[in-house]
């Protein structure tokens, strides 16, 4: 039966990823909620290198976890992003310092499985369902209640459900129903590749000036971008080479060798890092790289009691390192948010204002960071390589994204809450 009252809610999560274990800390310290959560891989787990955490995401998982956060991080190998230089890496001005940041308020770096090992480890094991690849999604005729379905031919019952199965998930067909095809995801330009390289092997071939103190370095240069990061207690350097995408094609992989990554970055060679870089990515046995996707355009996250979050609903390029953070607040609004609904009703009016509120938000981060691409591969009509003017034009553009205040956040998404329930 579907819940009208004050009873408990259950709730299905679908997608165990970075939104869907973040989502399912934050709604289980709910009483009143009953949640599931379900993967379809057979187990929850993460592949991929690092991921950079600014002020925003970090905030959002200290409304969601209060001090537990801390120690979750440290537990998860953290280490603080001190020091961000920017230089260029190509061109008449290679190894000219474009800014150099040390924040007094800094974001983190972590390894990516070893976080939702420590999100996924801190949630009971009965709430944890490996395996279970969702089907369909079916409204019951005499209830508010759904039925979720598994591939495995399983069916549960559930008051609402909360896709966070990523880019590609199942769920955001069911929010967008005919219409879903049209805002599918779609290339955005770029493509990148990442490798782990022990700290002694980095420092050997990029010269051990990089590695004085743990700084990330970011490269920008003719059509692409080089990043390294410190990470693991100075025990693994995270590399990525990421490049405009000559003709976006619809396959997303695709291998790479000497040849790919030399004539990608043919107008850097000369410089400060190309050649010891592309040695450090041709130590990796299967070398691939992949086509950056994004969602264009979303009319909507939500229909009825079913929402999407974190990838599912706002998939974005990683040039302004926000799409975990952005999944992050999701999971922080909906706490806040579900922490007021005792009923079916109220859960449509929670993913409402959650869409009125969030939807703005994560689409102009994802046009920022497609434009923030532009600007680092050097393809900015103004600031081309200059360094003073790609200062100018980098500069403002993560402000709009770290200085959000998560609690006047919460607060906003409430009032929308509050006004749509007093109708
Ligand atoms: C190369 C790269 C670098 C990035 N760097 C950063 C960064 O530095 N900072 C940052 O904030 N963000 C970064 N991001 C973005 C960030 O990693 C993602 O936004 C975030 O991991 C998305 O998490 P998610 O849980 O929404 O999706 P996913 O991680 O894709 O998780 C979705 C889960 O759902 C499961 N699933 C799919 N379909 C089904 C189904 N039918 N039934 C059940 N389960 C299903 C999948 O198996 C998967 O486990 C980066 C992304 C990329 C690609």
């Amino acid at each position: 039966m579907a819940t009208t009252d004050t009873s408990h809610l259950r709730i299905a999560i679908i997608g165990g990823g970075l939104a869907g274990a973040t989502l399912a800390n934050a709604l289980i310290q709910i009483p009143r909620l009953e949640i599931q959560v379900y993967e379809a891989a057979p187990t929850f787990s993460e592949r991929g290198a690092a991921v950079a955490l600014g002020p925003n995401a970090l905030q959002a998982l200290h409304e969601i976890l209060g001090s537990g956060k801390d120690d979750l991080m440290k537990r998860a190998g953290a280490v603080p992003l001190n020091s961000v230089r920017s230089v260029i890496g190509s061109g008449p001005n290679a190894g000219k310092i474009v800014f150099e940041s040390s924040d007094p308020e800094p974001g983190i770096v972590v390894h990516r499985a070893s976080l939702l090992s420590e999100l996924v480890g801190q949630l009971p094991k009965t709430v944890l369902h490996a395996n279970k690849k969702l089907a369909a999604i079916n409204l019951k005729s005499d209830t508010a209640a759904m039925e979720v379905v598994f591939e495995d031919g399983t069916i549960a019952d559930f008051d609402a459900v909360i896709g966070a199965d990523g880019i590609f998930g199942r769920v955001r067909s069911f929010v967008l129903g005919d219409d879903a095809d049209r805002y599918d995801a779609s290339p955005a330009g770029f493509w990148d590749c990442r490798t782990l390289v022990p700290f002694e092997k980095a420092k050997t071939v990029l010269g051990s000036e990089l590695f004085e103190i743990d700084r990330q370095y970011g490269w920008a240069g003719d059509g692409g971008y080089i990043l390294h990061d410190v990470l693991a207690n100075r025990t693994t350097v995270h590399c990525v080479i990421s490049a405009v995408e000559p003709s976006p094609t619809r396959d997303r992989k695709r291998p790479l060798n000497r040849e790919i990554l030399t004539q990608t970055l043919n107008k850097w060679l000369d410089g400060p890092i190309a050649k010891g870089i592309i040695e450090l990515f041709l130590e990796q046995d299967d070398l691939d790289g992949y086509s950056q996707w994004e969602h264009k355009e979303t009319p909507t996250y939500v229909n009825g009691t079913i929402c999407v979050i974190g990838d599912a609903a706002h998939a974005t390029t990683p040039w302004q390192g926000a799409g975990a953070a952005m999944a992050f607040e999701d999971a922080m609004i909906l706490q806040a948010l579900l922490s007021h609904a005792t009923s079916s009703k109220d859960i449509k009016l929670a993913f409402s204002a959650f869409d009125a509120l969030r939807r703005p938000r994560c689409q102009r981060i994802i046009d920022s960071s497609r434009g923030t691409g532009v600007i680092l591969c050097g393809r900015d009509a103004n600031a081309g390589l200059d360094p003073e003017k790609l200062l100018e034009a980098l500069a403002p553009r993560w402000d709009f994204i770290e200085g959000l205040d998560m609690v006047a956040h919460k607060e906003e998404a409430l009032r929308i809450f509050a006004e749509a329930k007093m109708g």
